[in-house]
Formats: structure tokens, C-alpha cells, sequence
């Protein structure tokens, strides 16, 4: 049985480049509802219910077909949140890794390639780093579709879904997208890059 893991800040600790309402009912509702509906459809497969979400997504082929989209779906959904949620922090941290610069030249030259991908993703998705193999990587997903579906490990995400940036930007994609590097925390990255 999967449970939405706390946030670790207030709703508000982002502000002002992405909004308490935003959190609260990003969190709340929509993480929220991908952790019951995955629990939901993996009722009728207890083995799968004590598999790590890693696992899950990692083994997505082995997934029983009957519930294999729900799982990509909402096993996706849960993991890219609760993965998101620890990317950001309030007032972020200039600690950029090495490997970002070493593989992608400049830290400004790594975000406008992130922004690029995330800007470009049609409709619903997510721009990622990831690693693939020994290399990092920059691209996008499809709605709630996980690296790890792939074979890659996520390193930091961006939601790019409306639901995370219309109720303060509305349309403008492009502005949450820019804000959003003011509350990357590079720590976390850091972290995920030496495991
Ligand atoms: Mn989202």
C-alpha cells in the first residue's frame, strides 16, 4: 500500500514563484488521487502491493496487462511527484554538480536545454535529467510516463502539466518554467547523481 509523503515545507514556503493553492491542491488532490488509484489497482494483485514504486516502473513489461496503463499512469503520477516535491526547496542552493556542467557546459547553457524540453513538451508532461548509463541526459515524457519505464533514473523533474502553473500563470508556460529554477534544489540532485 502506497501513501502520499509529506511535503517537508509549508504549502506556502515556495512563494512567490509557485503559489500556496497550487501546492496545497497539487499535493493534496492530484498526487493524491494517483496514490489511491495505484493502491486501487494493484488491490487484486497483493504481490505487487509491497514492491517498491521503482520496482513497479522499472518491471513495468511484467505488470499484468489488465492493470499495466493504471500503473503507468498512476505509478507514474505517484513517483514524479513525490520525486518533484523533493527537487524544490525554498530559496534553492547554488550547488550546481559538477557532472551538470562537466556533460552540459554551462549551468545556463543545462537550463535553457531543460527549458527547451519543457517548453516544447505538447500538451501534458515532464522534462527531465536523468541518467542513462553513465551519461546525463535531457528530455521529455508524456503525461505521467516515468524515466524508469525506460531504463533511466530520474535525477530532477519539471511538471509541466497546466496543474502546476495555471492557477498563477495561466497560460504562460514559459514564465512558471523560468521562475521555477529559483527553487531547484541542486543538494538533491547532488544526492541523486552520487547514488
Ligand atoms: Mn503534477
Amino acid at each position: 500500500m502506497f501513501v502520499l509523503p509529506e511535503l517537508g515545507y509549508e504549502f506556502n514556503a515556495l512563494e512567490p514563484h509557485i503559489d500556496a493553492l497550487t501546492m496545497e491542491i497539487h499535493h493534496g488532490k492530484h498526487h493524491g488521487a494517483y496514490v489511491e488509484k495505484l493502491n486501487a489497482a494493484l488491490e487484486k494483485y497483493p504481490d505487487l502491493k509491497d514492491k517498491k514504486i521503482e520496482e513497479l516502473l522499472s518491471g513495468i513489461k511484467d505488470i499484468p496487462e489488465d492493470i499495466r496503463q493504471a500503473v503507468i499512469n498512476n505509478g507514474g503520477g505517484h513517483h514524479n511527484h513525490a520525486l518533484f516535491w523533493e527537487s524544490m526547496k525554498p530559496g534553492s542552493s547554488q550547488n550546481v554538480p559538477e557532472a551538470v556542467t562537466k556533460t552540459f557546459n554551462t549551468l545556463e547553457d543545462f537550463k535553457a536545454k531543460m527549458t527547451e524540453a519543457a517548453i516544447n513538451r505538447f500538451g501534458s508532461g515532464w522534462a527531465w535529467l536523468v541518467k542513462n548509463g553513465n551519461n546525463l541526459e535531457v528530455y521529455s515524457t508524456a503525461n505521467q510516463d516515468s524515466p524508469l519505464m525506460e531504463g533511466k533514473t530520474p535525477v530532477l523533474g519539471l511538471d509541466v502539466w497546466e496543474h502546476a502553473y495555471y492557477v498563477k500563470y495561466l497560460n504562460r508556460r514559459p514564465e512558471y518554467v523560468e521562475v521555477w529554477w529559483n527553487v531547484v534544489n541542486w543538494d538533491v540532485v547532488n544526492k541523486r547523481l552520487n547514488t
